[in-house]
Order: C-alpha cells, then sequence, then structure tokens
C-alpha cells in the first residue's frame, strides 16, 4: 500500500480535451477517512495508463490534507463543518480546516465552470461502524436524479439537518452531487465502493465506455452485484441526546435494519427506549461522543 504521508491535494485530473462536464470529487473531508484517497489514486492511476476517451474533466482532490497526513479526523474543528457562509463571507481563518476549506475552494474556482457543460461532485466518506454503502443526498437541484444513476441505497434528507457541510457547499454552488459513505473506515469493502462509484459517474457524468478499458474494473461489478437493491429512505426521527443524558444503544443494530414497534432499542437515564416504529434504524449510535442517539428512516 502506497504511503499517504505528506500527498498533494490534488490526487489527478484527466481530461480527453472534450468539451463535457466537471466531475469534482472530494475525499478525506475527514482525515481518518483514506478510503476515498487510494481508489482515486488506482482510478488515474488506470486513466493515465489506458487513456480513455472522456467528455469534459474528471478531477479528485483531498480535502483534509492536514488531517490526512497526520492520520486524524480533525486538527482543531470538523472539516464537514465549517462551509458556513459565515465563515465563507468573512474569510474566517481561525483554524486547521478554514484553512483548508479555502483551499478546496480555490482549485475549484480555477476550474472555470463556463468551461463545462454541468458540474457534478461526490463527497467521499466512511463510517465508524459497519454499514452497508449509501449515498446522503440533500434535495435540491438535480442532486436526488442524479444519485438514482448509483445501485446503492439513498438517504434523503440528511445532509438537509446538518449545516456547514461540504456537499452542502458544493451543492449551494450549484454543483449536482452527494455525499458518499462507503462503509466502514478500514474495510476493503469501502475503498471498493468507492472506486466502484467514482468509475460509474465517469460512465454516466463523462461517458466513460468500460469497454475502452482493459477490463471493466472489479471495483464497478462489486458495487453492482455485491449490494442490495436499491432501496430510497426518508429521515422520520432524529433521536436526539442532551448534554447530560447517559444513553446505552442495545447491541447489534446495524444501519438500515428493521425495527418493530414495541422492539428495545435503547436506555436512556436508567429508562427503557423502546420502536414506536415499524420502520429501519440509521446512525446507531456506539461511540461515546454524539448528539444523535439514532435516526429512523423509512423506506420512500
Ligand atoms: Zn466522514
Amino acid at each position: 500500500m502506497k504511503d499517504l504521508n505528506d500527498k498533494e491535494r490534488v490526487i489527478g485530473t484527466y481530461t480527453s480535451n472534450k468539451k463535457g462536464p466537471l466531475l469534482f470529487i472530494t475525499a478525506a473531508v475527514h482525515g481518518n477517512e483514506p478510503s476515498g484517497v487510494r481508489a482515486l489514486e488506482k482510478i488515474f492511476k488506470t486513466l493515465n495508463t489506458e487513456q480513455p476517451l472522456i467528455e469534459g474533466t474528471f478531477v479528485g482532490i483531498i480535502a483534509n490534507k492536514t488531517a490526512l497526513n497526520n492520520k486524524v479526523r480533525y486538527i482543531d474543528e470538523d472539516l464537514n463543518r465549517t462551509w458556513t457562509s459565515h465563515n465563507i463571507q468573512n474569510n474566517v481563518t481561525d483554524s486547521t480546516e478554514k484553512k483548508e476549506m479555502f483551499e478546496v475552494i480555490r482549485i475549484l474556482e480555477t476550474l472555470n465552470e463556463k468551461e463545462h457543460t454541468n458540474r457534478y461532485f461526490i463527497d467521499c466518506h466512511t463510517t465508524s461502524s459497519d454499514s452497508l454503502p449509501y449515498i446522503s443526498v440533500q434535495e435540491v437541484g438535480d442532486n436526488d436524479t442524479w444519485a438514482h444513476q448509483f445501485p446503492i441505497h439513498i438517504i434523503r434528507g440528511f445532509s438537509d439537518i446538518v449545516q456547514g457541510t461540504t456537499d452542502g457547499y458544493l451543492s449551494s454552488k450549484g454543483l449536482t452531487g452527494f455525499t458518499l459513505e462507503a462503509g466502514q473506515h478500514n474495510s476493503v469493502e469501502s475503498e471498493a465502493h468507492h472506486e466502484g462509484i467514482i468509475w460509474i459517474a465517469l460512465e454516466k457524468a463523462c461517458n466513460l465506455n468500460f469497454d475502452d478499458l482493459l477490463d471493466t474494473p472489479d471495483a464497478v461489478l462489486k458495487t453492482r452485484k455485491g449490494t442490495p437493491p436499491q432501496k430510497t429512505f426518508k429521515i422520520l426521527h432524529r433521536f436526539g441526546l442532551k448534554e447530560d443524558d447517559d444513553f446505552k444503544m442495545q447491541e447489534g443494530f446495524e444501519n438500515f435494519q428493521p425495527i418493530k414497534k414495541g422492539e428495545h432499542l435503547a436506555n436512556l437515564n436508567g429508562k427503557n427506549i423502546n420502536s414506536v416504529w415499524d420502520a429501519c434504524i440509521f446512525m446507531p449510535l456506539y461511540q461515546s461522543q454524539g448528539n444523535d442517539g439514532f435516526f429512523v428512516i423509512e423506506e420512500v
């Protein structure tokens, strides 16, 4: 495995000098999530070696370079919360992450909007606990339609309830895209799902024909065949926690797991929390920190 120390921010750019869209991929917004970086490195290596034709320009970048190089989630604050209009309009640079953010913005601004027929993005993430890969889509512009081009589960509305996210910023700038949660941080499956989804984005956005490669990448086949049929979910309920709450999730819940009315989900301050929903569980909290105990989601 290639050493991830001291990476350049731009992992690669690729074009066949044909008019078309911009496909802008961000990885390692959280420095403890190197999977998207590795996937992009593999993809650029294949593209540069095999030189297939694409329309437009494909760019892959490292968002939180300092945190990635230090193998930590962030240095001063969460980069996926800094992208507020306040910080950006007032040029606030009082943390490592805000400086990283402005470097990403500078790169995006050098990629002239007028030269592209459309602009797409994917923001690559992974999760602390094991999960099926999924897309978290903010329901603005064409994001939801674009997300449905990909063969994995989709969560609507999650990105809409948190402020200052990378995908919120990119969407507000008129790019079409979503957050991709590919699986557990260190799982090899996550890297394959990042790779597979980015290849499919090259096919859908930039008209890449997999026949122009020596082989259709394994990651594409794995993502197409190795994941359950796509379902689209919306958020029914957020089980929020207060500062002093003593919360313990029942063991064994995984993202998208069905739950039934009356089922014992968690304990809060010594009381049982039982489900009042026939639905599915999402992001059950098994770490010591967090303001969200769990979410309840329902298939649309
Ligand atoms: Zn993340």
